[in-house]
C-alpha cells in the first residue's frame, strides 16, 4: 500500500504509560509526512520502523510543548545517522523561532539541512506534482492550524484496445498517453489522452484536525476525506471542559465526520484519564459508526476508492 497512516503518538497533553505524546506518521511512497511531533516521536519511529533519512516533512499544527517538543530529539537522532537530506519544517507563527533557538543552544552537529515555512495564513502549504497539503485555522486556544493532505487526481485507466483501433503503436507513445500527455503519430495525427483513457480518477484525501473545538468551515474542508483525524480529548459527559480547554468530544467529532461525508473517522489525542476508551468509543460510534479511537502503533491504510 503506498499511502499509510501510523499513529506514533496518541495521548493529549502529558504521555501515559500506553500513549506518547502526539504524532502522525504518513508514509507515502518513498517520502514520510510527519504531524506534529510530540516529545518521544523518534522512539517511537524506531518502533514503527520509520526511517531517519528518508525525505521528510513535518508540519506542526500549534505551538503547545506536547506538539513541538520531539523535534530537537528528532533533529539530534537525524545528524547522529548521518541524515543528508533536508528536513523540511511547517507550522504557525513561531515555529522558526522555536527551532533557531534550539540549534543554536543545543550541540547538534547536524549534517543536513532545515528548511522553515512559517504558515501565515490558510490555503495550500505544500505543493508537489502528486499532491498538495492546504492547511485553515482550527479553533484551540492559542493559532492552532488543521491540515488536509489531498492527491492531485490520476489519469483515468488505459484502454490499449481504443489505443489500437486509433493506430497508436505499442511503445513509448502508449506511456505518454498513459501519462495524461497528447501524442503525436508518426503520419502526422494527435492523439489525445482522453480518446484512450477513462475518466479521471480521483486522489486521496486525510484531514488531522489538530487540537479544536468544532468549528465552522472543517466539514467544507474534510469533505469526502478518505480519512478524518480528529480531536477527542475529553468524552461527551465533560463537553463543557473540553470547550473551556479548546478541544473537542467524541460525539462533535462524529458530527463533523458525518457533516463531511468521510469515510473514516479516528479520534485522537486522548486524555489521561481514560486509560480504557471504548467509553469514547461507543459515544462516537452512535453517530459515527466507522469510528476507531487510535493507540499507539494503530496503521491505517487508505486505498484509492475505486479503479
Ligand atoms: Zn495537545
Ligand atoms: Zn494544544
Amino acid at each position: 500500500m503506498d499511502l499509510k497512516v501510523i499513529f506514533l503518538g496518541t495521548a493529549g497533553s502529558v504521555p501515559t504509560p500506553k500513549r506518547s505524546l502526539p504524532a502522525i506518521l504518513i508514509k507515502r511512497k518513498g517520502e514520510q509526512l510527519l504531524f506534529d511531533c510530540g516529545e518521544g516521536v523518534q522512539r517511537q519511529m524506531v518502533i514503527a520502523g520509520a526511517s531517519f533519512h528518508k525525505a521528510t516533512k513535518v508540519f506542526i499544527t500549534h505551538m503547545h510543548g506536547d506538539h513541538v517538543l520531539g523535534l530537537p530529539g528528532l533533529m539530534q537522532t537525524m545528524a547522529l545517522h548521518d541524515r543528508d537530506k533536508p528536513l523540511i519544517i511547517y507550522g504557525p507563527l513561531g515555529i522558526r523561532k522555536f527551532v533557531e533557538c534550539i540549534r543554536e543552544t543545543v550541540q547538534f552537529g547536524l549534517t543536513f539541512p532545515i528548511e522553515i515555512h512559517e504558515v501565515g495564513e490558510a490555503g495550500v502549504v505544500c505543493e508537489t506534482p502528486e499532491y498538495v497539503v492546504q492547511a485553515i485555522w482550527a479553533n484551540h486556544v492559542t493559532p492552532s492550524l488543521a491540515y488536509a493532505l489531498v492527491e492531485k487526481p490520476r489519469p483515468g485507466k488505459f484502454y490499449p484496445e481504443k489505443a489500437k483501433a486509433l493506430g497508436v503503436p505499442e511503445g513509448p507513445l502508449w506511456g505518454q498517453l498513459q501519462r495524461g500527455k497528447a501524442a503525436k503519430l508518426p503520419d502526422g495525427r494527435t492523439i489525445k489522452p482522453e480518446d484512450v483513457l477513462g475518466s479521471p480518477r480521483p486522489g486521496r484525501k486525510i484531514v488531522y484536525t489538530g487540537d479544536t473545538r468544532p468549528f465552522e468551515g472543517l466539514a467544507e474542508f474534510a469533505a469526502g476525506a478518505d480519512l478524518l483525524i480528529h480531536d477527542a480529548t475529553l468524552g461527551d459527559e465533560l463537553a463543557e471542559r473540553a470547550a473551556e480547554d479548546g478541544h473537542s468530544t467524541p460525539s462533535q467529532a462524529a458530527e463533523m465526520a458525518k457533516k463531511a461525508g468521510v469515510k473514516r473517522l479516528v479520534l485522537t489525542h486522548i486524555s489521561a484519564r481514560y486509560e480504557d476508551a471504548s467509553v469514547l468509543l461507543e459515544q462516537a460510534r452512535k453517530i459515527f459508526e466507522n469510528t476507531t479511537v487510535a493507540e499507539d502503533f494503530l496503521t491505517v491504510e487508505v486505498p484509492f476508492s475505486s479503479e
